[in-house]
């Protein structure tokens, strides 16, 4: 097997498209011939495949190390269609500090769903084995979590889990399978929101579940094609050409975050850098282990709400605006923004308060970056 980086250009198991075509052609088709009753095609309406979305879904599932990989009109379309595995029953421990959306489709849609959550602190895993119940379906949790960049293990998590055959679950936006792979360290599933790393190019919305056995994949596919929100030929053709450039995006991403987070680590109008990379992170050991890269992502709590509205206003590479993962820096307000919904005394409690930004790193220079923040913050 070729090393990961190949195969995010070269996946193995995708045949050769039509005419030799070195992408995968477009196959802008709502429905599928059949030549005759009993010889029906592989194909028949695009709900529940298409011949586009299934190269991309082949790629994903084979970069995860997955036996099969689903795709969705965006992340959350792909969380949503996966809490319809559980059949509107059971209890589900959820790490507490989430995306936003995440968090609002907990304690919202899949409650009144018939689903009960309980949110707990998993960057210890003891938290998830006190959680336990008889009637535990799954443990959920995204590492390094959004937005404070917490580390949790996975593979101690999975194994309090499979205790009561609960299934884990990991959202791996964060770092992508380039640089994390949660099936091969115990977990079960795999969510993305596709829109950041993978797509790369914040022009595409996209999510995935991925799986690790084949029971879970027929669940998985059941509920996809009954929810129906596919991702579209046009938009599987973008995230396939963007999965081609993950490494070298991915690689430069990581290098420049960092150096910032160094850099912004010693200035005086920054009180505290959440990096994953530095040594003295409380995850950092978990990290070496689990991951072989720091990813692009950082967040930093500034000195006054004031500095941080002044850096949103003047910087003028980093563009001030929700959504991470693509070639473009961008900075968030999580506050204002991806945790608006959040309730507030949860939120500041997790230190996501009017000093606290989120910021995804590009692929621009890094010292062109740099010298952009301290602009900013010397204005
Ligand atoms: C953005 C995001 C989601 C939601 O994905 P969409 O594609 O925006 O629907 C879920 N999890 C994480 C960690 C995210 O960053």
């Amino acid at each position: 097997m070729f090393e990961i980086d190949t195969r995010c250009v070269h996946p193995s198991r995708c045949s050769r498209a039509a005419f030799g075509s070195i992408t995968t052609p477009i196959f802008q088709a709502a429905t599928f011939v059949h030549e005759d009753i009993g010889s029906e095609s592989e194909y028949s309406y695009s709900r529940m495949q298409n011949p586009t979305r299934a190269a991309l879904e082949a790629r994903v599932a084979e970069l995860e190390g997955g036996v099969d990989a689903v795709a969705f009109s965006s992340g959350m379309a792909a969380e949503t269609a996966l809490m319809n595995i559980f059949e509107s029953s059971g209890h589900i421990i959820s790490g507490d500090d989430l995306y936003g959306g995440t968090l609002r489709l907990f304690r919202h849609n899949a409650v009144s769903a018939g689903l009960r959550f309980d949110f707990t602190d998993t960057t210890a895993p003891e938290n998830v084995r006190k959680k336990l119940r008889p009637d535990t379906k799954a443990v959920y949790l995204e590492t390094p979590s959004n937005p404070t960049m917490q580390v949790t293990d996975i593979a101690a998590v999975a194994e309090i889990a499979h205790s009561v055959e609960a299934l884990l679950i990991v959202d791996n936006t964060f770092l992508s399978p380039l640089f994390q792979r949660p099936l091969e360290l115990g977990a079960d599933i795999v969510v993305h929101s596709g829109t950041k790393y993978l797509g790369g190019h914040n022009d595409t919305l996209a999510g995935f579940v991925v799986v690790k056995t084949p029971e879970l994949a027929e669940k998985m596919r059941y509920c996809a094609k009954t929810i129906g929100a596919c991702l579209a030929p046009f938009d599987c053709f973008l995230l396939e050409r963007g999965i081609k450039t993950l490494s070298v995006r991915l690689e430069k991403q990581a290098a420049n975050a960092e150096k910032i987070a160094y850099w912004l680590r010693e200035r005086p109008e920054v009180r505290k850098v959440y990096y994953i990379g530095f040594p003295d992170h409380p995850g950092y050991e978990v990290t070496k282990r689990q991951c072989s890269g720091f990813g692009g992502m950082l967040s930093m709590e500034v000195d006054s709400p004031e500095t941080a509205r002044e850096i949103l206003k003047e910087v003028r590479l980093f563009q001030y605006a929700e959504s991470l993962g693509g070639v473009d820096s961008l900075i968030t307000y999580p506050m204002l923004q991806t945790h608006a919904d959040v309730p507030e005394e949860e939120r500041l409690k997790r230190g996501i308060n009017d000093r606290f930004l989120r910021i995804s790193v590009g692929i621009e220079n890094a010292d062109d970056l740099i010298e952009d923040l301290r602009a900013a913050l010397e204005k």
